[in-house]
């Protein structure tokens, strides 16, 4: 319980909730490629190809439902998803486990187990400390896109990247985690 006495430490809730963001944000975007003068990327369970940002955009889909704390965060978790599957077809479940199965194999077990974990309760919890390295992590990773595409991705002054960075310099204990980040 380091309990920060400098300005404002994020708590438990803030981060979960800004990690769902980033997560999703950075997630949608991943393989993005420019047509048209646009950023986009294609759908995982359909194949479809939507724009990264805007009103329409595609969508950072859950392959274990969100529910599941221990997958939530995790990169091989997330992928993107057009607003049909992702909505409509409530996560077009089982095209979803066929690109899964064909394309991460190996993260499809482990995402598969975790989820068995989970229903049992015997899940691996997330510390805040670990919690908080892994958010700075995916930070990084948000500010890498942005970088990258030139597109200002998280509105959200509070996701401003130098925050965190000079905040967390603690090295996780990240014995259940390391491995899929
Ligand atoms: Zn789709």
């Amino acid at each position: 319980m380091a309990a920060s006495s400098k300005k404002k430490t994020l708590n438990d809730k803030e981060l979960s909730t800004r990690l769902d963001k980033l997560v999703q944000t950075v997630q949608r975007a991943e393989g993005c490629f420019i047509r048209d003068g646009q950023w986009v990327a294609v759908c995982r369970t359909c194949g479809r190809v939507a724009p990264i940002t805007g009103k329409d955009s595609i969508q950072g889909g859950h392959y274990i439902p969100r529910g599941c704390r221990c997958t939530r965060w995790l990169a091989a978790n997330v992928h993107p998803q057009c607003n049909r599957c992702n909505g409509f077809l409530n996560g077009n479940y089982l095209m979803y486990a066929r690109w899964m199965q064909k394309h991460l194999p190996e993260e499809n077990e482990r995402l598969l187990d975790l989820f068995e974990k989970h229903k049992k309760g015997e899940a691996p919890k997330l510390s805040v400390i670990e919690k908080r390295a892994l958010y700075n992590r995916w930070l990084l990773k948000g500010r890498k896109l942005e970088e990258m595409t030139g597109l200002q991705l998280f509105n959200d002054p509070s996701h401003n990247t130098s925050e965190a960075d000079s905040k967390i310099q603690k090295k996780p204990q990240k014995q259940h985690f390391a491995f899929i980040y």
